[in-house]
């Protein structure tokens, strides 16, 4: 069996789940299980509805949840034949009654908890689900709709919760075994569970991908297929460079690396259950479902190139930590982290000295509070507009020479920071914000020109 997920974008409308459905029918002999979001941009407006609710502003959550039901309405308009449109559309009145039931008690009280936000937030999924079963079933595939929160089992750390598997393995195994036994094509939704209790969950934001991956695993599945808007992953952003290429295979920790400066395809962390168990990721556009994407694997294979990626990430800001008077005593790292701890600053790149430390955020909102409490320890310094570039690739750890080929390239810039070693398969270095563009086109022709086929498309 391979898992099927599409993404919000690809079941946004009635147009996009025809198209889903197109793409399932050609894959009915590999048993599909589906896995989608929510239409796009409704987990947000979900929530978004669920804390005007909270803060007694009943009239806009109601506001908010009219425009929900008429989206819902409409696309089912346009996807159901009149015989079923009736049934279906009675259907999804009661849960829109449901969910507007469930607003006014919120409102009533005046209180939003993270149990509620996660019932309110579960509407999109129960209900894209739903309409992508019967969409499904009307153009002749064998759909069943299968109660996500049946089968994935949760903690109850509500917004975030996370699976218990043993008891999830179990269930999914019980539920979707059966059905694609008898040719049917279960169809659930992601993003959501329930905890043991059956009171209802979220997995956080971005979750489906993660449930994909949860079924995935648990079923042994071929191979996971994430659907989505975009082609695959690029050797680079298109935006500094037209030439970027998409790349066909990547590992696993290639992935990883690069998700901080690209997210919005996927977190390659939410597809670990998958690629624990050795089963492929595929990333494929709905859109163009002829591109054979790009393929996470667990481990990469060998490729000519010394790189698969140049990525870049601009608004960085370097703040310069000198000891004053000392040299690094014992404690002062462990007291600056604990600093940017405290004002929840995440540090992206970090460089020392005997005698300072310099370490990169790319947020400014907490900079005052957190320079107010460094200067307690040290003397800080900071710079803005700043951009972190970093190179990725498998083949780092055995070529000999490479910091010199890529400084050697650019030669004539300022690089403020350098970063290797601490993944093996990473080099990071910093520069100016307005250097960006020309330091990854020059890169890019350096590295990419020529390319392993088997890699690179
Ligand atoms: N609909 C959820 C969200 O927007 C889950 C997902 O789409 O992955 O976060
Ligand atoms: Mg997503």
């Amino acid at each position: 069996m391979i898992v099927m997920k599409f993404g919000g974008t690809s079941v946004e409308d009635a147009k996009a789940i025809d198209r889903a459905a197109s793409i399932v029918r050609e894959r009915l002999p590999q048993k599909p299980v589906v896995v989608v979001s929510a239409m796009a941009k409704v987990t947000d407006t979900l929530l978004k509805m669920a804390k005007a609710a909270g803060e007694g502003k009943r009239d806009a959550a109601m506001e908010l949840s009219r425009g929900l039901r008429e989206r819902h309405y409409n696309c089912t308009g346009e996807l159901l034949g009149t015989g079923v449109f009736t049934r279906f559309h009675g259907e999804l009145e009661a849960e829109f009654d449901a969910l507007d039931e469930l607003l006014r008690g919120i409102a009533a009280v005046g209180e939003l908890t993270p149990r509620t936000t996660d019932l309110v937030a579960s509407y999109g999924e129960l209900l894209s689900s739903r309409l992508v079963s019967e969409a499904f079933q009307a153009r002749g595939i064998a759909a069943a709709h299968v109660d996500s929160r049946e089968c994935i089992v949760t903690d109850a750390n509500h917004m975030k919760a996370a699976p218990l598997f043993d008891e999830t393995n179990e269930q999914l195994g019980h539920t979707l075994k059966p059905l694609l036994d008898r040719n049917q094509v279960p169809v659930m939704g992601g993003f959501i569970g329930s905890t043991r209790g059956g009171v209802t969950t979220t997995i956080g934001r971005g979750g489906s991908d993660f449930s994909a991956a949860i079924v995935g695993a648990a079923l042994g599945a071929a191979a996971i297929e994430i659907w989505t808007d975009v082609d695959g992953m690029l050797t680079t952003d298109p935006h500094f460079c037209p030439d970027a290429r998409r790349i066909r295979v990547i590992s696993f920790d290639e992935a990883a690396e690069l998700a901080y400066f690209g997210a919005k395809v996927l977190h390659p962390a939410t597809v670990l259950p998958a690629i624990q168990k050795n089963i492929p990721v595929w990333i494929l556009n709905s859109r163009n479902p002829a591109c054979e994407g790009t393929k996470i694997t667990t481990r990469a294979p060998h490729c000519r190139n010394m790189f698969k990626a140049i990525a870049a990430k601009k608004r960085i800001t370097i703040v310069n930590v000198a000891a004053p008077r000392m040299l690094l005593a014992h404690g002062f790292l462990k007291s600056i982290f604990e600093a940017f701890d405290r004002h929840r600053v995440p540090i992206d790149v970090v460089s020392t000295s005997e005698v300072s430390v310099s370490l990169t955020i790319d947020s400014n909102e907490a900079i005052p509070a957190l320079a107010a409490d460094l200067a307690k320890i040290a003397d800080v310094k900071y710079e803005g507009r700043k951009a972190i570039v970093c190179l990725v690739g498998e083949s780092l750890r055995e070529t000999p020479g490479l910091a010199a080929r890529v400084f050697g390239e650019l030669s004539d810039l300022k690089v403020r920071m350098i970063s290797q070693g601490a993944s093996e398969i990473n080099l990071t270095f910093v520069i100016e914000e307005e250097d960006v563009p020309g330091v990854v086109q020059r890169l890019h022709r350096t590295f990419f020109s020529e390319l392993d086929p088997a890699v690179f498309a």
